[in-house]
């Protein structure tokens, strides 16, 4: 890795951009919606990009394997058979989201593999690209489904416990119905072990404002920020006349829940003040349609509760501010908060080594780059957790993300594909 020859010839490979813009457009076409593009998590839309990858692929010539949670895996083979580079994302996507979020990586790993096929350059490392399954949450409530069934790590208990929002089905029939083999999945038979990949390497579109505010087309991912959520909480008071009740016996859940979130904003404030990393949001609060009414106390209302940040202990400070909080309330109310199931992910840290070899593959493409922290949560963090090295290549996305309006300059694709090129030609040495 130390032999500086790769570095001299990386120059001349181009990475295959035309590819990219070729399958960016069939997808958007194919997998278009009233707005936006729609590709469900093992449904119509993520099928019909999984196919298109592995058309790709096959036309290549590169080595196509599906595991049994349907991830696909995409090779070039290398001058040796060590620990492989492995550029992934997933192809589903929000309901009526952007073309780009998810599928940018894939394309980006397809376009670095088509440039060295071209060039018949055979890479130090084999270099995997991996359509990953159902990553976008707003399909099934769990996280990272794809990547922890590639170590074996769903829970044999989440496939029929988890449900696809919309429809109802199981994750268990879902990937059955993709052509999984649900049983091996439930086993816990993964694609690979840990070891089996010397670098993750994930490139996805930014899903914030921050590289177009300072006018930066390229970030490196310092580390992912984990959650603590809430989907489905419920606050219960009671029922009544607007006009006849007084004050002191009512059981408001609109004021209940309304004291809840001011307090909650109040304990983040608090927080960041201290220097802490987090973020708290309600996305959604609904009084019940059945039984509300314009003169009626609000007996229950319905929210989610979103929380997140690089600490872990962070969020468990929270968690207890959230518990003490809700208490009060309760007492001085005389309302009952059920917060219901508990989902979770853990901070992830970027490897070092791994950083500094963006940084050093976008310095010799004179690429400027910008650490930062990476708020949305993402597959590599599924990968940093079993303490593969893992890094994330961000793109400058001009109109937020998981909305139609997503946008990614093709410019700054070319780029990003150009750093992760120059990386899989030079990998750095990583030291685990
Ligand atoms: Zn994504």
């Amino acid at each position: 890795m130390n032999d500086p020859s790769p570095v001299l010839g990386s120059t001349d490979i181009p990475p295959d951009i035309a590819l990219a813009e070729r399958l960016f457009d069939e997808l958007r076409h194919r997998t278009s919606d009233i707005r936006g593009v729609t590709r469900m998590s093992y449904g119509p839309g993520e099928e019909i990009a999984h196919a298109i990858a592995r058309r790709e692929a096959e036309a290549l010539g590169l080595g196509t394997e599906i595991d049994a949670a349907c991830n696909l895996y995409l090779t070039l083979p290398g001058q040796t058979d060590a620990p492989r580079i492995v550029i992934g994302s997933h192809l589903d996507s929000v309901p009526k989201g952007g073309n780009f979020d998810g599928a940018a990586g894939v394309l980006m790993g397809l376009s670095v593999l088509s440039g060295l096929v071209a060039a018949g350059r055979v890479p130090p490392w084999p270099i995997t690209v991996m359509a990953i399954r159902a990553e976008e949450s707003a399909w099934f409530s769990a996280s990272y489904i794809g990547s922890r069934a590639a170590f074996g790590r769903l829970a044999a208990q989440e496939l029929d416990t988890v449900v696809r929002a919309g429809d109802g089905v199981t994750l268990r029939q879902a990937i059955a119905l993709a052509g999984g083999h649900v049983d091996d999945v439930a086993l816990g038979c993964g694609h690979w072990a840990p070891d089996d990949v010397a670098v993750f390497l994930e490139p996805h579109i930014e899903q914030g404002p921050v590289l177009a505010s300072k006018d930066m087309p390229l970030g490196i991912v310092t580390n992912i920020r984990g959650s603590l959520r809430f989907r489905r909480a419920v606050c219960r008071g009671a029922y009544a006349h607007s006009g006849t009740t007084p004050r002191e016996v009512r059981r408001d859940a609109v004021l209940a829940v309304s004291e809840l979130v001011a307090e909650l904003d109040q304990a983040w404030r608090r927080l960041q003040e201290q220097g802490k990393d987090l973020t708290v949001t309600v996305g959604e609060i609904a009084t019940d349609p059945e039984e509300a009414s314009f003169s009626k106390v609000a007996g229950l209302l319905r929210f989610s509760l979103d929380v997140r940040s690089n600490s872990l202990a962070t969020l468990d400070e929270f968690a207890i501010e959230l518990k003490s909080i809700a208490a009060t309330i309760e007492n001085d109310r005389n309302v009952s908060f059920d917060f219901g199931p508990r989902t979770s992910t853990t901070p992830a840290r970027m490897h070092p080594a791994v950083i500094a070899g963006l940084r050093q593959s976008a310095d010799e493409a004179r690429q400027p780059v910008l650490d930062m922290p990476c708020g949305a949560g993402h597959d590599a963090a599924t990968f940093a957790a079993l303490d593969v090295p893992t890094g994330m290549l961000l793109l400058r996305n001009e109109n937020g993300s998981h909305n139609p309006d997503e946008h990614m300059d093709i410019n700054d694709f070319s780029a990003g594909a150009e750093v992760l090129m120059r990386f899989c030609l030079s990998p750095p040495d990583i030291p685990k």
